[in-house]
């Protein structure tokens, strides 16, 4: 870790091959105490609804800042998968997102209008209780678990296309919804969005990002929309950075987009600030 500071960058260098094997150790013994300790935090980027312009939700993402350095989630979720340290970084996101949720709520003085969504790693529907987890977090924090939503990816069906349905059927009898992350960049057999219980596509950003200079992006980009449509899905565009882009997405029907034209991932305080900006603006 001390390599990449003197980088100053990011992302950590490069590794040589026989470098990764000790340099998984050290990630993983750092993201061990960063846990412990609760050093990770969450940013919270806005998620908006293409047809109103509204805030839906925000989505939280794990942040890690190791003596001044930001580790990408790139480089410590597949660590934190690899080693199953994803299942305390989950349970805790999963506890955090849902406490800060209520934290805007007391401070507005009302229930915002907005849903929140957190990142549930493959490992965690294998290996924990998510459902079980959503309702606790619900529960402890006094949010009504209509308001979570889980973004799972395909890999999670494809590990274990039974448990991932149980879980999936229990998470939204809890009441949240589910929405499938990085769609498109999976591989798995279509059939499975007519069989589970999926609320939403959010349509990867390698996509969208620069998809109006690219036609094989723009029909893979229609495909979902109308896939989706036509099986009653939500859809969210990711990576979305230009006027013209969001523009274009809601023209061919996408419900909602989330990306760099609206809001990067921001604190909490930061989060709540854009939303109270732009609920007063609406009023
Ligand atoms: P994701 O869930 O698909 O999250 C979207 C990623 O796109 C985020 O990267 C976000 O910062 C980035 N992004 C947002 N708007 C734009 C944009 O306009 N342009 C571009 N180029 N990128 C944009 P981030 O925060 O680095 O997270 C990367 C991935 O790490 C996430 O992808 C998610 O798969 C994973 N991740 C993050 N936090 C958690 C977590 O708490 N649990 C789990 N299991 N995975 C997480
Ligand atoms: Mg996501
Ligand atoms: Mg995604
Ligand atoms: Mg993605």
């Amino acid at each position: 870790l001390k390599r990449a500071k003197a980088n100053g960058g990011t992302e950590l260098y490069q590794p040589r091959a026989f470098d990764l094997a000790r340099q998984q150790f050290t990630i993983e013994t750092c993201l061990r105490r960063a846990i412990e300790a609760e050093r990770l935090t969450l940013a919270y980027q806005p998620v908006i609804e293409l047809q109103t312009g509204e805030i839906s939700g925000f989505e939280a993402l794990a942040r890690w800042r190791e003596d001044g350095v930001d580790i990408a989630p790139s480089t410590f979720i597949p660590v934190a998968e690899e080693s199953g340290l994803i299942l305390p970084l989950g349970r805790w996101a999963l506890d955090e997102a849902t406490r800060t949720l209520r934290a805007w709520d007391r401070r507005a003085g009302m229930t915002l209008p907005v849903r929140m969504a957190v990142n549930v790693s493959a490992i965690q529907v294998t290996r924990d209780d998510v459902p079980a987890m959503l309702e606790e977090a619900a529960r402890v924090h006094n949010v009504a678990p209509e308001r979570l939503v889980l973004e799972l990816t395909e890999s999670a069906i494809v590990a274990d296309p039974d448990r991932a349905a149980k879980a999936m059927e229990a998470i939204r009898s809890v009441g949240a919804t589910i929405a499938l992350d990085d769609f498109g960049t999976g591989y798995s057999n279509l059939a499975y969005l007519q069989r589970l219980p999926i609320d939403a596509l959010k349509i990867d950003q390698s996509f969208v990002t620069g998809m109006l200079g690219d036609r094989d992006k723009v029909a893979i980009v229609r495909a979902v929309l109308s896939l989706a449509e036509a099986l009653g899905l939500r859809t969210t565009a990711e990576g979305v950075e230009t006027l013209e882009l969001s523009q274009t997405l809601a023209a061919l029907g996408c419900t909602r987009a989330q990306g760099y034209f609206y809001a990067a991932p921001l604190d909490a305080e930061a989060a709540y600030a854009y939303w109270s900006r732009s609920n007063s603006a609406a009023t």
